[in-house]
């Protein structure tokens, strides 16, 4: 018996950690530890150790299916392909929107950015970052002009002083989670504001619990009690920064007092004079955020506060400090660098500034021209456009997502899709969005294919190949080039390989000019920017200066604002959404894994003892749940470690969707809905 073993990198969180997958008779048996990653240096959490189990499942698509009276019917490729040129060559331009894919590699997100806007010459183009992390992109590029995480994960470890706000690091990103514990065992102080009292909240020397949706309150406070106590650092703020004294005129009122804002906040005022003191005397500090952060309707200014209080404190441009927005999908940050975005190219060049757009135009060469050079729908807009505006959008193309069960209000969700007259689905399953489908295209999965990934701390790694795909299914590229071809552009698409797609990346994306696949094999990578072929990378963002043109941090002068549906006499609490350590997302790959289905096989709501109790309701007993937008069954997990008045649910479980309950408020900015605070109600189920 002849095992191989093939290094790449994990297709789950956007930590970034690699493993071998073991090859036994041509098919993926197991994954084995792979040392030499500088990321995870041989371990990995159990979604990486149980990487392999989803990959031979039997419910892997193997054939393009068509929908005909209403069931699907196998197909060959020319058959799916015919009917998928002879559509969308029907639809004008703004009536295609298409959905790329933070589950597959930079090239693919490429070549879908490329098809939406030269093939079908649309604006509309997305991904779930829109539902994650868009407040981050747009939050931190207008701070420092770079919207991504300054630092590196191992730096994390160098830290003296950890603030994690709005993040469950230890279970969502456990190999990130391992490097607070080592800079806790060399000495660091951690201090962890939670509603719930999470793994992380565990390791915490000052936990703090607080309600949902205070955060920039909680940030105001702190950079109010540093300023107060001169704690700032003087010399950063006045060579590297402006509008300190814009910023001060809003956190110094008297709103943001610790008494004021712990009646916001539910944070003990005394509690909140000791963040600041810790965050504001220890150096170097990071801060760890992930969703908790981002996922509201003040999601870009929660990230700005965020952005102030690290300029503030001198925390930016060092190994330990630095605005560490822990990107959620294995590729989320590619996604976004490729331009699978509404408003930019790839490397964040804007589609209307007519320079970056006429580079574009002449560098793809389609003869009949590109889309019209202006901003498209972002993916939570294109469902309002659906439901709101029949008629407007037709068709859409949907890579490697599944909006049925990841997107906030998903009766509107299923309404907005059922508005489509033609959807197409490329996808490794039959997922929930694809049953919706007209046609599904059967897509390799991680282990069948090469290309890149970038992770959340901007490092440019390789997939490997492991195995072939099942049946008839094709890596993602392949299908763009053969339907592009189909479509009348094969001069346009003419690549033999996904590395003929990175070479034309490198090529029109100045952050990673620098990189090649001969560059990237090596362990380490690369992390951008990366300007040439000679230029070692950039672990550390804003060294010397920030990226905005003038080289100047803009802090910004933020208000506190409620969430858009605070509890109420019929809704009385509030609910937030998350991740588990065991489950990913909308749970296609994971549940589909025999070990981490069996170690947690269903979803459940948690709700604080005292809550339960004056309910009635007693651990794990079925509730339902319900808010304005619909309602759902699930056992109750009654602790004392969720807040009064705030309960929590996973969200990959079908059978007891979250995203059933959740709230499509947008932030006005990103756009990015408010999965973390809505308004709730529990009842006991009675029998009928
Ligand atoms: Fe994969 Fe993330 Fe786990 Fe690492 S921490 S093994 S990248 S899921």
């Amino acid at each position: 018996m002849t095992l191989q073993y093939v290094a790449t990198t994990c297709p789950y969180c956007g930590t970034g950690c690699s493993f071998n997958l073991v090859v036994q008779d041509g098919k993926v048996v197991g994954t084995a530890p792979y040392r030499r990653s500088p990321v995870n240096e041989g371990k990995v959490c159990p979604k990486g150790t149980y990487a392999h189990e989803f990959v031979n499942s039997p419910d892997r698509l193997t054939k393009p299916l068509i929908k005909k009276d209403g069931k699907f019917v196998e197909a060959t490729w020319d058959e799916a392909y015919d009917l998928i040129t002879e559509k969308f060559k029907s639809y004008k331009p703004d009536e295609f929107a298409a959905l790329s894919s933070a589950r597959v590699s930079n090239e693919e997100n490429y070549l879908m950015m490329k098809f939406a806007r030269g093939v079908m010459k649309s604006p509309h183009v997305d991904h779930c970052a829109r539902l994650c992390h868009a407040s981050t992109v747009a939050g931190l590029a207008a701070s420092f002009g770079s919207g991504a995480m300054t630092n590196s994960i191992g730096d994390i470890a160098e830290s003296e002083c950890i603030f994690v706000l709005g993040s469950n690091t230890l279970e969502q990103h456990p190999l990130i989670g391992r490097k607070i514990v080592q800079a806790k065992q060399k000495g660091a102080k951690v201090i962890c504001a939670d509603p719930r009292y999470t793994p992380t909240a565990r390791l915490a020397d000052l936990y703090m619990p607080f309600v949902s949706g205070a955060d920039v309150a909680i940030l105001n406070c702190m950079m109010q009690e540093i300023i107060k106590n001169g704690w700032e650092d003087k010399e950063f703020v006045e060579k590297r920064t402006r509008d300190f004294e814009k910023l001060k005129e809003v956190v110094m009122k008297e709103d943001y007092s610790p008494e004021n804002v712990s009646k916001i906040s539910g944070i003990p005022a005394e509690q909140l004079r000791q963040a600041a003191e810790i965050f504001g005397t220890t150096k170097p500090g990071a801060i760890l955020y992930s969703m908790g952060i981002t996922q509201h309707t003040v999601g870009v200014d929660n990230v700005r506060s965020v952005a102030n209080i690290q300029m503030l404190t001198g925390n930016l441009g060092k190994p330990g400090s630095g605005v560490n927005a822990l990107r959620g999908q294995n590729n989320v940050q590619g996604a976004c660098d490729m331009g699978a975005l509404p408003v930019v190219f790839t490397g964040y060049q804007k589609v209307i500034d007519p320079a970056a757009y006429k580079k574009f135009a002449d560098a793809w060469g389609f003869p009949d021209g590109i889309f019209e050079p202006k901003n498209g729908y972002e993916v939570t807009v294109m469902m309002d456009v659906l439901t709101d505006n029949p008629g407007e959008l037709k068709c859409m193309y949907i890579m490697g997502e599944n909006p049925m069960l990841s997107d906030p209000d998903l009766n509107h969700v299923r309404e907005a899709i059922g508005n489509l007259e033609f959807l197409v689905v490329q996808d490794i399953f039959l997922t929930e969005t694809a049953e919706l489908a007209d046609v599904v295209l059967p897509a390799a999965c991680y282990a069948e294919r090469g290309g890149t990934q970038t992770s959340t701390e901007r490092r440019v790694q390789m997939w490997r190949k492991a195995q072939d795909p099942p049946g008839e299914a094709k890596e993602d590229w392949q299908i763009f080039c053969e339907l592009a071809a189909k479509m009348g552009y094969a001069e346009q698409f003419p690549y033999q390989s996904l590395e003929d797609v990175f070479k034309e990346v490198a090529e029109v994306t100045p952050s990673y000019h620098g990189m090649t696949y001969e560059r990237l094999e090596r362990p380490e990578a690369l992390h951008w920017p990366c300007p040439s072929l000679d230029h070692p990378g950039t672990p550390i963002l804003h060294r010397e200066k920030f990226s905005h043109p003038d080289g100047i941090g803009v802090f910004a002068p933020i208000e506190w604002k409620p969430p858009a549906e605070v509890p109420d006499e019929e809704y009385p609490f509030v609910l937030t959404t998350g991740r588990i350590l065991w489950h990913w997302h909308t749970g296609s790959m994971t549940r589909r894994s025999e070990t981490l289905d069996s170690e947690v096989p269903t979803g459940w709501i948690e709700i604080n003892t005292e809550d339960a109790k004056e309910l009635g309701i007693q651990n794990k007993e079925m509730v339902r749940v319900l808010t304005r937008r619909g309602s759902v069954e699930a056992p109750a997990k009654v602790t004392p470690d969720i807040m009064k008045g705030v309960m929590f649910m996973p969200f990959h479980f079908a059978e007891c969707a979250a995203n059933i309950l959740t709230h499509n408020a947008l932030d006005p900015i990103a756009k990015i809905p408010e999965f973390k605070a809505c308004s709730v109600k529990v009842e006991k189920i009675t029998e009928a």
